[in-house]
């Protein structure tokens, strides 16, 4: 069984607020945000993090920023945006399923 929190969200079994959904990927928003603006990009493949990628993901990793600059244009961030995706415990990873952070909606400190 998979027990990840993001899967869930993926399959429904926990409830978020989703902003975009395609074949591959979903985005939602956090639930927990650091600014007016702050959405998730995820795949729905399962992958643990930006540091096990592998080359079959390339595409796919390419696809995870273009959504996320498509979403920051639909939230009306043209002053300017973060996309940060952290990997493992130094990273400040808490859910492992590779998810980029969308965050902006103001001047944002330099420190995520
Ligand atoms: P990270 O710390 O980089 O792994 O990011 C995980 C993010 O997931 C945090 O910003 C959390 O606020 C967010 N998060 C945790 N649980 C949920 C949830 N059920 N729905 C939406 N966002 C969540
Ligand atoms: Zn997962």
């Amino acid at each position: 069984m998979n027990n990840c929190l993001f899967c869930k969200i993926i399959n429904n079994e926990i409830p978020s607020e989703k902003v975009y959904s395609d074949e591959e990927i979903i985005a939602f928003k956090d639930i927990n945000p650091q600014a007016p603006v702050h959405i998730l990009v995820i795949p729905k493949k399962h992958i643990d993090g930006a540091d096990v990628l592998e080359k079959e993901d390339a595409a796919l990793a390419g696809r995870l920023l273009l959504t996320a600059a498509r979403i920051a244009e639909q939230f009306h961030l043209s002053n300017g945006y973060r996309i940060v995706t952290n990997i493992g415990e130094h990273g400040g990873q808490t859910v492992r399923h590779l998810h980029f952070h969308l965050i902006g909606g103001e001047k944002l400190i330099d420190s995520f």
